[in-house]
């Protein structure tokens, strides 16, 4: 299953500074969002693949639907870190 499916806002919300790099499938265009600006718009419930889905292109003119890209392998591990 996509990691996009199991992870909602609210198991990223001790982490605002956490960005995701959103590119739109039409233009190309990417725009990295925080996750603090992201709980502004969605609540902490949705899941991430429900934030891909009602975040489009930042260039209003394309307005394109865009996907959450995966800069690297570790984008899970953050969320072991921390512990003692
Ligand atoms: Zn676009």
């Amino acid at each position: 299953m996509s990691w996009k499916k199991e992870y909602q806002l609210l198991d990223l919300d001790n982490e605002p500074d956490r960005t995701f790099v959103f590119e739109c499938k039409k233009c190309r265009n990417s725009k990295r969002i925080s996750v603090g600006m992201l709980l502004k718009k969605f609540d902490k419930r949705t899941f991430m693949s429900d934030v891909e889905a009602g975040t489009k292109c930042h260039d209003k003119r394309c307005n394109g639907p865009t996907r959450i890209v995966r800069e690297n392998s570790d984008l899970l591990e953050p969320f072991q870190q921390g512990l003692p």
